[in-house]
């Protein structure tokens, strides 16, 4: 299938993590030391019988003055250029930050499809704290936890139907 979902979302929220998963080959580099270059990578996954382009947008945010043309800008672009629909990934770890309001901002505006997929939501504490990220607007939202993978089938189902 040509269908292809960019994984999009601010450094560290777990997308490398989920992306591997999905792939269930190491493909990409999951890094918690900040400061390590990361570049998109593709793969091919597949769900319910329904084959797609899955691509993990990577990059680094040298400096915080920074942060919007290299990581939104660069990362709306590719899925924008290259994606039919976008997996937008925030962290219920950390709460909404200023880069996810910024990102969903532009995200809202396109008519490609958007999945907001609130990641770490490790257990029922999380999920009770992650309610907050309904404020982003994002219609379709899901809670999972890429380490664990609860609830990443139910996002799957829904990316999946689309295609
Ligand atoms: P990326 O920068 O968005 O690609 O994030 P990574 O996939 O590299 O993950 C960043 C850190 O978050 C790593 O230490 C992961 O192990 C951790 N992580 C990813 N998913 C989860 C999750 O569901 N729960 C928790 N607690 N940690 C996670
Ligand atoms: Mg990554």
């Amino acid at each position: 299938s040509g269908f292809t979902v960019a994984i999009v979302g601010r450094p560290n929220v777990g997308k490398s993590t989920f992306f591997n998963r999905l792939l269930q080959e190491r493909k990409a580099i999951v890094d918690d030391v900040s400061g390590v270059t990361r570049d998109r990578q593709y793969g091919v996954a597949d769900w319910n019988g329904k084959s797609f382009n899955l691509i993990d947008t990577g990059g680094f945010v040298p400096d915080s003055t920074d942060v919007f043309e290299t990581e939104i800008r660069k990362q709306v672009k590719i899925a924008l250029d290259e994606a039919n629909a976008v997996v937008f990934m925030c962290d219920a770890a950390t709460g909404i930050t200023d880069l996810d309001e910024a990102m969903s901002d532009v995200l809202r505006r396109t008519t490609k499809p958007v999945f907001l997929a609130v990641n770490k939501v490790d257990n029922h504490e999380r999920l009770l704290e992650a309610s907050e990220f309904y404020a982003l607007g994002i219609e379709k939202i899901f809670f999972l936890s890429s380490m664990t993978g609860s609830g990443s089938g139910e996002l799957l189902d829904a990316v999946a139907e689309i295609i």
